[in-house]
């Protein structure tokens, strides 16, 4: 039988945390939302609808694995809100997922939809397992049998899933063919956007790959402009080295970063001189992590926090950096490439000790924004080229960049604050205007 049937006590993704102590992910983002509600008067009625998600599914699904076993797996899509157009959010494979997490993640990506002013709402889901233990061909019946029993949960012009943490193009590329192929094998054509982040060849878009990292990246670009810093010739620290995190470090080095430490779940890094970004990725892509890159020296976690650096940028889970971390942490700037990277207690203290943070929602936003194009393409059976996709992006990205500082300026408030209530300003105008059927 498949481990993740076994029932484990709920952790918290932060190994520093007392055993048995979980972090609360769904509450943390009900907070932002509540004081979010507050900075733009958000009705009561309004506020209550958006506090839980609109459906929440669970699915147990077995799959034939390798060993001639069969494993049962436990899948959750949450459906957070679909006010301003179809679900959309990523889908997870982890050992950690949970149902609340999955609630969390779902609802920030409706804040996150909001923000960018893309006609999508808010999804999320997951299965809890660790892809890293099963064969290709294992993975693939996993996420075929995981879509065959989402059904007409998902779709097109309803829920558009897309990769996140542990899982990329080709899951992707199985999960479309697979909906073609059962719900949706009469319109194979314009079947075809019911997921997004797929490969180019199957349907999927230039420059998704790199889009959460160039999102990040123009964020980076538009603060150190405000700030006046020179970001040639300063430093990046980057906690995961996954799809995120390699892209940031790739395309910050272009404007000549240099990445001076790095880590993954399987340890961390440290090279005054700097990492060569493409050389990490090519390594990680065929060892699996940044275990055993020959460029740097291993240093412990609580090390990696202490280095001194301009940027910091956690590409990892959520809950990475507590009390613990921001207390020591000497960087100017946050930027999350990561949903949740920051605890409410550590984005405080990183706050009073004068450390800037760009927030998740406007941070990554470049991800969901690119998968928004390629649905776009999709539906119109249309090929952009990677300028068009490129151009599009940084007007996004910049309109986004400067409503967020507007807003929490002239609220006083937090970048993350200032996001959150640029969202809910949306979201709030359309409940105004519609309301609740019947
Ligand atoms: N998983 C990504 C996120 O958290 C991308 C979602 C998408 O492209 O729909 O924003």
């Amino acid at each position: 039988m498949n481990d993740s049937l076994q029932a484990r006590p709920s952790q918290s993704t932060n190994p520093e945390a007392t055993a048995g102590e979980r972090y609360d992910f769904f509450r943390v983002v009900q907070g932002y939302l509540r004081d979010a509600a507050a900075l733009v008067e958000m009705p009561e009625d309004t506020l209550t609808i958006l506090s839980q998600p609109k459906q929440e599914i669970i699915i147990h699904f077995p799959v034939r694995l390798d060993s001639g076993e069969i494993g049962l797996f436990k899948g959750y899509r949450i459906q957070h809100n679909n006010i301003l157009g179809p679900y959309k959010g990523g889908i997870r494979y982890h050992e950690a997922v949970t149902l609340d997490d999955c609630k969390a993640l779902a609802s920030m990506m409706t804040w996150k939809c909001a923000l960018m002013n893309l006609p999508l709402g808010g999804g999320k889901g997951g299965i809890k397992f660790d892809p890293r233990k099963y064969s290709s061909g294992e993975l693939e019946r996993i996420t075929r049998r995981f879509i065959h029993a989402l059904g007409s949960n998902i779709g097109p012009s309803h829920d558009v899933p897309a990769p996140d943490v542990g899982t990329n193009a080709q899951t992707m590329a199985w999960a479309m063919d697979t909906y073609v192929n059962t719900v949706g094998y009469l319109s194979h054509t314009s079947s075809k956007g019911v997921v997004t982040g797929k490969p180019l060849a199957s349907g999927g878009t230039h420059g998704r790959a790199k889009a959460t990292g160039q999102g990040l990246v123009h964020c980076i670009r538009y603060w150190a402009e405000e700030k006046d810093f020179t970001l040639e010739g300063s430093t990046v620290i980057v906690q995961g080295f996954g799809n995120v995190g390699s892209y940031s470090a790739a395309l910050l080095s272009k404007l000549g970063v240099s990445m001076i430490a790095v880590g993954d779940h399987s340890g961390y890094l440290y090279n005054p001189e700097g990492f060569n970004p493409h050389k990490l990725q090519e390594y990680v892509r065929k060892h699996g992590s940044v275990a055993g890159y020959p460029a740097g020296q291993s240093i412990p976690r609580e090390q990696f926090f202490r280095l001194k650096c301009d940027i910091f940028v956690p590409a990892a889970l959520e809950n990475q950096i507590g009390v613990a971390e921001a207390s020591v942490m000497d960087t100017k700037l946050i930027a999350e490439g990561a949903n949740g990277p920051c605890s409410p207690e550590g984005e405080r203290i990183l706050i009073e000790r004068g450390i800037d943070i760009l927030p998740d929602v406007l941070a990554n936003s470049g991800g969901v924004t690119v998968s928004y194009y390629e649905w776009v393409q999709n539906n119109r059976s249309e090929s952009w080229t990677l300028e068009e996709v490129d151009a599009r992006l940084e007007v996004a990205m910049k309109r986004a960049y400067r409503k967020t500082m507007e807003m929490a300026r002239q609220k006083n408030t937090t970048a993350r604050l200032g996001a959150y209530a640029v969202a809910l300003q949306r979201l709030m105008t359309v409940y105004a205007e519609r309301r609740i059927w019947p």
